[in-house]
This record gives C-alpha cells, sequence and structure tokens, in this order.
C-alpha cells in the first residue's frame, strides 16, 4: 500500500496514525513541534496535554466520557494504552503522569515500523500525491494552514477562547489548615479515597473571594467580543459573575468532604486540587480555567485558606480555538466533502476534549485505512459513544423539520444527550425497589444505555465483549 498522510502529532492524528499502521498501512506523520512551537504546547513530544492532566470520569456504566475509554479500549487505542500506563491516583477519574504519558505515545510512534515520523509544518492543502490524508492540527492549527482550510472550505472557522487553570507546587500548601479527600471518599483506580487536597472556606471568606474574583484584572475583554466559548470550560471569573452562588454549586462545592482539622464545622466552600504529577510534586486547581491577569490572578488564589504561600508552576491563560463547521462541511466518514480523500480529525471537527479528539483520530484513522484497501466503510452505530460523538460532529443524526441540515454547531464534550433514546420498555423498575423515578430512574438509564453502546461497539468491531478491561 502507499502511505496515509496525517498532519499533526497530537492527541488525535498519534491515535489516527496508530490505527491505520495497526491495519498493515504505512503512515507519514508530519508534526511541526521541534521546528514550530504553538502557543500552549511546551514540549516536542507527540499527544502533549496542553492543560489538566485528566481524562475525566473513568466510569463506563454511568458516565459517558467512561463509556468512551471502554470503547477506545476495545479498539486497540494507543492513547487509552499509554494513559493506563502512565495513571496517577484521581478518585473516580482517569489522570495521567502528563510527561511520562506524551513520552509513551512519542515512543510507541516512533517504534512502530509502519511509521515515519517528520518534524515539519504543513502549509498548504495535502497535493496530488498524497491521495489519502488526514488533518488534525487542533484547536492551534498554524495560520498558513488555516488559511489554506478556509480558502478551500469557503467558510468561516470559528475561533474562541479556552482558559487554562493554574498548578501550585505541593510543598507550598498549607497541609495544616487543608486536607486529602476524594469527595464522598469515592476510590477510583490506584486511588485511596484520599486524592485531592482540600482547601476549605466560611462564608465570610467565600463572599470576599467572589467579589475579588469579580474585581480582578481580566485579559481586555475585546478579545472575547462575539466569541462564543465553550460552556462546560468557563472561566472562573465568569461563573462568580453569573450569581454569587454559581461556585458554590460548581468546582467550589462543599458537598461530600469533611475537614479533617475540624470535622464539626462544615466548610461553606471548598477548592479542590488534583495530584498533577506522578511524583506528586504539583497540584492544578479543579474547576479553575481563568483569563484572570498573572499578577490579580495569584494574588486573588492566595486569598483561599491554605493557599496564602502558593508558589504556581504554570498560572492559567487562555488560548485560541478553531474548528470547522463539520455538519455542514463533513460527510459521514469525516471526508470533506469538496475533496475526497481528505478527511479531518480531533478537536478541529468540533469535539472537545483529550478523550473525544483521540476518539475521533481513531475512526479516521480506521476509515481512512478500509479506503485505503476498498474495504466498504461501517459507522459505528449511533448507540455507540463513537457513533454518538460522529453524529455530532457530522449531523447524522440532526433532524429539523424547519431548516434541515442548518443549525448553529458548537464544540461538545461527549454526553449522553447525544445517544438515542432507550426503548421505553427496556427501562424496568428493579427488583425491591418502591420509589423509582427521578435521580433512580435516571442512574438505571445510563447502565442500560453504557450497556447498550459497550455490546454494539464490541459487534461493530467484531470482537468478544471478554475483550473489555474489567
Ligand atoms: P492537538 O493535541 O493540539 O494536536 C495538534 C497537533 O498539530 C499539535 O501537535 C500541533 O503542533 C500540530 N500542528 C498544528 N498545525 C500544524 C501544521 N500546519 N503542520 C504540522 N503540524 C501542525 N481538553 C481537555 O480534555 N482537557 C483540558 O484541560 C484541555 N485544555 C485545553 C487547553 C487549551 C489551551 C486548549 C487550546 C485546548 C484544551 N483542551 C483540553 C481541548 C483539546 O482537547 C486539546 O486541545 C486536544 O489536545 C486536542 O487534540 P487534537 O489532536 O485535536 O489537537
Amino acid at each position: 500500500y502507499s502511505p496515509i498522510h496525517v498532519i499533526g502529532g497530537g492527541l488525535a492524528g498519534s491515535e489516527a496514525a496508530w490505527q491505520i499502521a495497526q491495519s498493515g498501512i504505512p503512515v507519514i506523520l508530519h508534526e511541526m513541534r521541534g521546528v514550530r512551537e504553538t502557543e500552549a504546547h511546551k514540549t516536542d513530544h507527540l499527544a502533549e496535554l496542553v492543560c489538566s492532566n485528566s481524562f475525566r470520569s473513568d466510569d463506563a456504566t454511568s458516565n459517558a466520557v467512561g463509556v468512551l475509554h471502554a470503547e477506545m479500549r476495545l479498539a486497540g487505542s494507543l492513547i487509552m494504552a499509554c494513559a493506563d500506563r502512565n495513571q496517577v491516583p484521581a478518585g473516580g477519574a482517569l489522570a495521567v503522569d502528563r510527561e511520562g504519558f506524551s513520552a509513551a505515545v512519542t515512543q510507541a510512534i516512533s517504534d512502530h515500523p509502519l511509521i515515519e515520523l517528520t518534524r515539519e509544518e504543513v502549509s498548504a492543502l495535502p497535493h496530488e500525491a498524497w491521495d489519502l490524508a488526514i488533518i488534525a492540527t487542533g484547536p492551534l492549527t498554524a495560520p498558513a494552514l488555516a488559511e489554506a482550510i478556509q480558502a478551500q472550505t469557503g467558510a468561516d472557522a470559528l475561533a474562541f477562547f479556552d482558559a487554562i487553570a493554574p498548578i501550585i507546587h505541593t510543598e507550598t500548601i498549607d497541609m495544616d489548615v487543608c486536607w486529602f479527600q476524594s469527595r464522598y471518599d469515592k476510590v477510583g483506580p490506584g486511588g485511596t479515597g484520599k486524592d485531592y487536597i482540600n482547601c476549605p472556606m466560611d462564608e465570610a471568606q467565600y463572599n470576599a473571594f467572589v467579589d475579588a474574583l469579580i474585581a480582578g484584572d481580566r485579559i481586555g475583554f475585546k478579545e472575547w467580543e462575539g466569541t462564543p466559548y465553550f460552556d462546560g470550560c468557563l472561566p472562573i471569573e465568569v461563573m462568580a459573575e453569573r450569581g454569587r452562588e454559581t461556585l458554590r454549586h460548581g468546582p467550589m462545592k462543599p458537598m461530600g468532604l469533611t475537614n479533617a482539622h475540624n470535622p464539626t464545622v462544615k466548610a461553606y466552600a471548598v477548592v479542590q486540587l488534583r495530584q498533577d504529577n506522578a511524583l506528586g510534586t504539583l497540584y492544578n486547581m479543579v474547576g479553575f480555567q481563568t483569563k484572570l491577569k498573572y499578577g490579580a490572578q495569584a494574588d486573588i488564589i492566595r486569598m483561599i485558606p491554605g493557599l496564602e504561600r502558593a508558589e504556581f508552576a504554570r498560572l492559567g491563560g487562555l488560548h485560541r480555538n478553531t474548528y470547522l463547521n463539520s455538519p455542514i462541511l463533513l460527510d459521514h466518514s469525516l471526508t470533506l466533502k469538496s475533496r475526497p480523500g481528505l478527511r479531518f480529525a480531533g478537536q478541529i471537527t468540533g469535539c472537545e476534549g483529550y478523550v473525544e479528539s483521540a476518539s475521533i483520530g481513531l475512526l479516521a484513522g480506521r476509515f481512512a485505512a478500509a479506503e485505503r484497501k476498498g474495504e466498504a466503510l461501517h459507522l459505528p452505530p449511533p448507540t455507540t459513544a463513537f457513533g454518538a460523538l460522529l453524529g455530532h460532529i457530522t449531523g447524522g443524526h440532526i433532524v429539523s423539520d424547519e431548516e434541515p441540515g442548518k443549525r448553529s454547531f458548537q464544540p461538545m464534550n461527549v454526553n449522553f444527550g447525544l445517544f438515542p433514546p432507550l426503548d421505553p420498555g427496556a427501562i424496568v423498575k428493579p427488583e425491591g425497589v418502591k420509589r423509582f423515578r427521578g435521580k433512580d430512574k435516571a442512574i438505571v438509564k445510563k447502565g442500560l444505555v453504557a450497556n447498550r453502546a459497550l455490546a454494539d461497539c464490541a459487534a461493530w468491531l467484531g470482537q468478544e465483549k471478554g475483550l473489555l478491561k474489567s
């Protein structure tokens, strides 16, 4: 076979290259870092994690991203294999040692006999000789290629800013004030039930903190004007502005946490920090993505009890995001309708998150490999997490009676709302349960959707369910 070209060696491009090579087809992977940097990446490693070190929930029975993890493992994902090998404790979440993780991906790609890694910036759309190619250049696609994509698609690429959360040196956290505990003492893979550092606040401290966030110096608002940013990743100061109680019901909720230094007094609000590296020398602030200026950021964070002397390994910041109007531009197998053989993968297609980006890379790689072999393309069923996310991106499952195919497309994490509903007859009250409504019913439904997804994914892959990691 002649090679398939993959442009961009991030989460999606690395996974796509791996899937193609594992199917026996040669790959040329073009990655610019090492030659040209991006605003957010710090190394030349493949699949570098630019912000949090978490792949989010690993629960494949009640969480959609946990289901996606399981499906990816089933499909032989390189990203999941390297994540599993570099796990750090994080309650029910799958978090990784970021250095170890991206070093492992880089090693696996470099060692694969069918993958050639070239360090170069691709500045134009793939030329004719690259008959099959995948663009996986991510939210920080280099400007020349972004312009070439715009020229080809004729559609305006949308741009907005994400905000990243600060990372603190553990030794500068006052453990006479803070304590280790996972919410509800939840013990996840490799965890102890004490995976997070918690900082307690009373009501007066919380109110002063919210006031400071609202008043804090920010990066100019002009950059944000008319800029849609992703609702699941709002800057902390924007959440504070939405209402005095918003943070206390969001990232600073005190539920499921008991102050080990003062067990009889319930904290009014709690700031949580999650381990960021295997050594445990760094902790990141959970949900504290911010667009505050560095000086204001450090001052305000040091108002938090236990963080008065915090030293920062990295402060939060602002970043661009670039993504296509995919439901209009791409077909169901992620191919640009106006350019046969050219696929897109990862965040540039309009998914959001490390795992989602990698999963779309996995699909694009498999689709391209099947096309090279002349095999029929089998799309993942919409009942799977793969299919649900692909449906969101390519518009396959969007139905609008009024304006078919027209909608305002926004990036999305995988979630149960993207899955087709269950047959009502499938939701049966468990034996011995008296009240079967609301939360209890939702839990049963999630479990059923998750089971259906994994069974259908296994069937799609033609594999045995027994291959699932327990
Ligand atoms: P990337 O991982 O960015 O990979 C794209 C690759 O393409 C890069 O290596 C880049 O160097 C290369 N490249 C770009 N242009 C060219 C070119 N012209 N030629 C050759 N190579 C090129 N998701 C989360 O789940 N959690 C988070 O905490 C999180 N934080 C984020 C913070 C920031 C600042 C940003 C921008 C995004 C964040 N995301 C986060 C979203 C997203 O999931 C990640 O950006 C993810 O890395 C996207 O994967 P990707 O493979 O699409 O892109």
